[in-house]
């Protein structure tokens, strides 16, 4: 595996790669590594000549300080995972690398940015936007590979690769769980033994919605979902939404697709997870 951390360097590789004719699969994450993420890996292998796997801790999209100064950033054992998974190049270039001093700028992608996630985080897809604009300018890539993990962010980089007419083939990629049924998360390592237990009630809840959605159900199963979560220790839920699978509004009989999203804080740590109830 190669890895750069200029994007020049980056840049001048990938143009003899693509000048052999070979096609470019791209997973962009922000390191600690987990399953998951080798999941996105594993698929790219199968659709594309070239993995690029980038990890960068995109300060542009923490609205808060603290969660972006203790996000986990274990890049020997990362790197050594990539090896593992065969990716064939690791670009991770540092903030001055991406961003010039006091840059400001987004794109307008529309009332996405401002639903749901967008609401509790204000200003995160914004720093989203950014730098996987850029990250796919400097990659180039043929195919994109996210995780439905992060069904938001699919649709708002879906909205950007539209606006900018970016020629990018975007993949949705299934959640990888724990045995237990906690979605993966690089967040997940700062959950006591106690709050991973807590934060079951996420997955559960979602399981017990799709088990028991019926078509048209969709305001009794919020209710019921967030009386559930309330109903666990520990566990602060900030939403818990039926949603219209392209817009995000709440779903109702047209929506063609549906899927149930929730967030909520487990002790300090913020977890997100979603299931298709119709897709
Ligand atoms: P992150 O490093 O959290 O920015 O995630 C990088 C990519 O991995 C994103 O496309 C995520 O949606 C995806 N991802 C994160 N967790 C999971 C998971 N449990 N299963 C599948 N993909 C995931």
């Amino acid at each position: 595996m190669k890895t750069f951390i200029t994007k020049q360097s980056l840049a001048a590789y990938l143009q003899l790669i693509r000048a052999s004719g070979k096609t470019i699969g791209f997973v962009p994450t922000m390191g600690a590594l987990h399953q998951g993420h080798l999941s996105l890996i594993e698929l790219a292998r199968q659709h594309n000549d070239v993995v690029v796997c980038s990890i960068f801790v995109n300060p542009t999209q923490f609205n808060d300080p603290k969660d972006l100064e203790k996000y986990p950033r274990p890049i020997a054992a990362d790197t050594h995972l990539l090896q593992q998974a065969k990716a064939d190049i690791l670009f991770n270039p540092g903030v001055k690398e991406m961003y010039d001093d006091n840059e400001q700028w987004h794109l307008n992608i529309g009332e996405l940015e401002h639903l749901l996630e967008g609401k509790f985080r204000p200003g995160h897809y914004q720093g989203v936007t950014q730098v996987v604009y850029k990250l796919f300018n400097m990659v180039k890539p043929d195919t994109a590979f996210f995780g439905q993990k992060d069904y938001q962010q699919f649709l708002v980089i879906s909205k950007l690769v539209e606006l900018m007419n970016m020629p990018v083939e975007l993949v949705m990629c299934p959640i990888k769980r724990e045995d237990d049924g906690l979605a993966m998360s690089s967040r997940n390592i700062h959950l006591s033994a106690d709050e991973h237990r807590h934060a079951l009630v996420l997955s559960k809840t979602l399981n017990w919605a799709k088990a028991n959605f019926d078509g048209s159900n969709f305001d009794v199963l919020q209710k019921e979902a967030e009386r559930m979560i309330n109903a666990e220790d520990g566990v602060a839920l900030e939403y818990f939404e039926i949603a219209d699978g392209g817009t995000l509004h709440p779903a109702d009989a047209a929506s063609k697709k549906v899927v149930a999203l929730v967030a909520a804080k487990v002790g300090k740590t913020r977890l997100i997870d979603n299931v298709l109830l119709r897709s």
